[in-house]
């Protein structure tokens, strides 16, 4: 295997193939704070690209419910369990250091440790049976159980309080990570799976794919499916026709636009966009790029179980009211720090989280224009301390890849009073 760096665990790392990056790589940021399950997004994605027949139960974007959900069932679960064997048979641990560093073994570590006889095995992984993929929506809503105390009647005497729920659950919205190191791409015996050099999209060669399932065993995140009609393998392409803005009808501007999922979210959780790469495989520093920020600058999104090594290129907001501890194991060791400034967030962040969702095109690059103070108070972070938040009501420009305008709003939502002559009018 070859070493590679991977900047989300802090180290080099053995993966099967060099390291080769692309120009710009298709990332995105959820804010899982403001996700409303409204499965809109999921079923934009199902509409375009996945009602064919043999694709019935492949939901290539989904949103499942923390903890207990899940897409195929308990798919991060049985991962970590696979994981946590093979750290026990090795006598190694699952731990991140002092640093911020993985001290643990990746999918692909574990797997090079692990090797079966014939030296195949190349990822860690374990295929879903069929009934797995049954339920997309399974466990919806449903907290774990609670130790709230309750009165005599039953009833929860105390209520629930941020910022941590004892009884909590959330939405976690999911799609191909696009990765940097795919353990889909890695485990494919046809090199039927290529990573794009414009845009870091991956995708799977329809043509070369036979459907061994090897990238269906081997993805973590369980996002390449197997179709038994086609009988190949395919995945979420990252609606790339939106992105190249070719397509005149989708684009009539020429410029990027936003993947299905994206521009449909109802909630405005998302932000994507398309970020500058060095040589390295690190993100060019870029401070006028919104996801560049909120990932690298104010370290507000991570990614998902960055310690399983793909190098995911979606990145969350923890949400505010689960158990830390939880959110660790699935965001790795930033999650504290990640809500603290969500909780009381810079005049930056305010301004960049009113882009999400308030356009189609893709934001290249943004600018602040400075507003008056709007309001002023003091808030509890997790571990007790108060921090002054102060909220400012400035305008924020989002350009596209021309470098034109495409979108403008402010911190605070312009409110319209409705004319006396239409009171009551319909
Ligand atoms: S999320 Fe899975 S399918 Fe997507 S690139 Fe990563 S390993 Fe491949
Ligand atoms: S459309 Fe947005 S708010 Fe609705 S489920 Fe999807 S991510 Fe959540």
């Amino acid at each position: 295997m070859a070493k590679v760096y991977n900047w989300q665990i802090k180290r080099d790392m053995s993966y099967p193939y060099e390291g080769k990056y692309p120009e710009r790589q298709f990332a995105s940021v959820f804010n899982i704070n403001r996700c409303i399950a409204c499965q809109t997004c999921t079923m934009a994605c199902k509409s375009t690209w996945s009602f064919s027949k043999g694709q019935e139960l492949m939901w290539w974007n989904n949103v499942e419910t923390k903890p207990y959900g899940g897409y195929p069932h308990f798919w991060d679960i049985k991962l970590l369990k696979l994981l946590q064997t093979a750290h026990d048979s090795q006598e190694k641990s699952m731990t991140w250091n002092d640093e911020d560093k993985y001290d643990g073994m990746t999918i692909f570590e574990a797997a090079e440790k692990q090797k079966t006889k014939n030296g195949q095995s190349r990822v860690l992984g374990y295929l879903p049976e069929d009934k797995e993929w049954t339920k997309p929506n399974i466990g919806e809503d449903a907290p774990p159980q609670t130790n709230l105390k309750k009165d005599k009647m039953g009833y929860v005497s105390e209520p629930v309080r941020l910022p941590e729920h004892k009884s909590f659950f959330f939405y976690l919205q999911r799609l191909c990570n696009h990765c940097s190191y795919p353990a889909c791409l890695a485990a494919c015996p046809r090199k039927a799976i290529y990573k794009r050099d414009e845009d870091g999209v991956v995708l799977i060669d329809q043509e070369r794919c036979r459907g061994y399932r090897k990238c269906v065993e081997a993805c973590p995140y369980k996002k390449a499916m197997y179709n038994g009609q086609t009988k190949i393998s395919e995945k979420c392409i990252a609606c790339y026709p939106r992105l190249e803005g070719k397509d005149n009808h989708i684009t009539p501007d020429g410029v990027s636009v936003e993947t299905r999922c994206m521009s449909s979210c109802v909630g405005k959780i998302r932000l994507q966009g398309l970020v500058k790469m060095d040589k390295e495989g690190l993100w060019s520093e870029d401070e006028e790029n919104p996801l560049y920020w909120l990932v690298h600058k104010e370290k507000v999104a991570l990614p998902l179980y960055p310690q399983f090594g793909t190098e995911p290129n979606i990145f969350y907001i923890p949400p505010r009211w689960a158990p830390r501890s939880y959110l660790t194991q699935m965001f790795g060791p930033g999650v504290e720090k990640a809500i603290d400034r969500y909780t009381a967030p810079s005049r930056e962040l305010m301004a960049i989280l009113q882009l999400f969702r308030a356009q189609r095109e893709v934001i290249y690059k943004y600018q602040i224009k400075k507003g008056p103070k709007i309001y002023e108070k003091e808030v509890t972070l997790a571990d007790g301390s108060k921090k002054g938040l102060m909220i400012y009501n400035d305008t924020i420009i989002g350009y596209n890849e021309e470098g034109k305008e495409c979108v403008r709003t402010t911190v605070e939502e312009p409110m319209y009073e409705r004319p006396a002559t239409h009171f009551n009018s319909i």
